[in-house]
């Protein structure tokens, strides 16, 4: 006896920020998909940093998902706060948020929170690990995952993010290495345990920037300090560095600073646990595809990008929100609705992935932090407007 594999109107492929915004906004449109996440649990994984979401991209979307005042509830005061230094520690500027600014600043933990609490239950199957998705044609897909099972689906959506499973069915093309490495970095119960680095990174955001090198930290709900220290390296940098030794990997990263002034090599010294490692890739700037029936993509997915132009997250929102609405408004014209989404999408994120690239060639050039500086002071002739950002 076979047994029918199940079959979803509308699967989507990643329960992160963007597949679970679009989920939402079909929702309160009283359409329903089905999400399919590897994460074994909403729980398993830690969703820490701080995102800073915008007015006309990221706050947009909450309000289409009718969440917007709920969200406003949930963030962090004080979190726009931004400081500028040099590798000497010396101050260039030093905003505080005087809760004027568009770009209110939430966890990410609690954003996911938001949108998984508005779901009705059982919407996101967990340990569910896409392995492979292909044509049936007439704009119908079978999934696999990795456990084996299938289901076949009328409308799949890939929102799984940098290293998409779905992307292949549309575009050949895959992420690359920006030139920049992370290092991540947490010091817990700053107030208390690290007065020092808890001033100098203040209320928000510290971008300390040197040629080729930052250390950008940021103060968490928790009262920690994420850090990540930036360094523009080859692509093998963090090979080299044996991260199961805490010890060496402190001492491999913290050589990167010689020449620094401590309270900023603190932010490194004095970490807690341990660090992690991170290479920054992107999809090329203006990343599109032909229209394929019954597939697309959302998010980094659609068009992974550094983190430093601060959109990522708030793209992902948007592109789900808007991937509901497109479809809520053409019901029975699913094409119609994906090329009007697609259109908006591809011509949105060239312009912010143009300026990530941009942002990332600015904040580590020679004279830094003078790139930013100029962006923060509105020169005229930067060509970007829009200040570099890193939750
Ligand atoms: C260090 C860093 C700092 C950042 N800071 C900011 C910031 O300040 N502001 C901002 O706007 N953006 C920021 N971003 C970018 C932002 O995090 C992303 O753009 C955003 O999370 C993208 O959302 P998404 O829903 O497209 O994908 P993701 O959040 O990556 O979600 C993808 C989901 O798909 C699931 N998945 C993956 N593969 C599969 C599979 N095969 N099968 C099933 N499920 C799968 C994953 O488990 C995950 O839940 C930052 C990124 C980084 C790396």
């Amino acid at each position: 006896m076979t047994t029918r594999s199940p079959h979803y109107p509308v699967a989507v492929v990643g329960a992160g920020l963007g597949g679970l915004t679009l989920a939402r906004v079909l929702h309160v449109n009283g359409a329903a998909a089905a999400l399919f996440d590897l994460e074994p649990s909403p729980a398993a994984r830690v969703q820490g940093g701080m995102l800073d979401i915008h007015d006309d991209s990221g706050q947009e979307a909450l309000r289409a998902a009718a969440l917007h005042e709920e969200f406003l509830r949930r963030v962090h005061p004080g979190g726009e706060a931004t400081r500028v230094l040099d590798r000497q520690g010396t101050v260039w500027l030093a905003h505080e948020d005087d809760g004027t600014g568009g770009r209110p600043e939430i966890d990410r933990g609690d954003l996911r929170d938001l949108l998984l609490g508005s779901l009705p239950e059982d919407t996101v199957h967990w340990g569910a690990k896409v392995t492979d998705a292909r044509p049936l044609g007439d704009g119908r897909h079978e999934v696999t995952l990795a456990d084996g099972t299938a289901f076949t689906t009328d409308l799949l959506v890939g929102a799984d993010g940098a290293w998409s499973r779905i992307r292949p069915l549309l575009s050949p093309a895959r992420p690359a290495y920006t030139g920049v490495s992370f290092v991540e970095a947490d010091l817990r119960d700053a107030d208390l345990r690290h007065p020092a680095s808890a001033a100098v990174v203040g209320g928000g955001m510290l971008f300390a920037l040197g040629a080729g090198r930052g250390l950008l930290a940021h103060r968490e709900t928790d009262g920690s300090l994420h850090v990540y220290a930036a360094v523009v390296a080859p692509e093998d940098w963090l090979d080299g560095i044996d991260f199961g030794d805490p010890e060496a990997a402190r001492a491999a990263v913290l050589k990167e600073y010689d020449g620094w002034h401590e309270s900023l090599r603190a932010l490194v010294t004095d970490a807690d646990g341990a660090l992690v490692p991170r290479r920054i890739h992107a999809l090329p700037v203006g990343h599109r595809w032909e229209r394929v029936p019954g597939v697309t993509l959302l998010g980094d997915a659609a068009h992974l990008m550094s983190p430093f132009a601060g959109e990522g997250a708030n793209l992902a929102l948007l592109d789900g929100a808007e991937l509901g609405l497109a479809l809520a408004a053409r019901p029975g014209d699913t094409e119609a609705a994906l090329a009007a989404y697609e259109d908006r999408m591809f011509r949105r994120a060239e312009v912010s992935a143009a300026e990530s690239a941009r942002n990332t060639a600015l904040l580590f050039r020679a004279d830094s932090p003078q790139g930013l500086l100029d962006v923060f002071a509105g020169r005229p002739d930067q060509e970007t407007q829009e200040a570099p950002a890193c939750g």
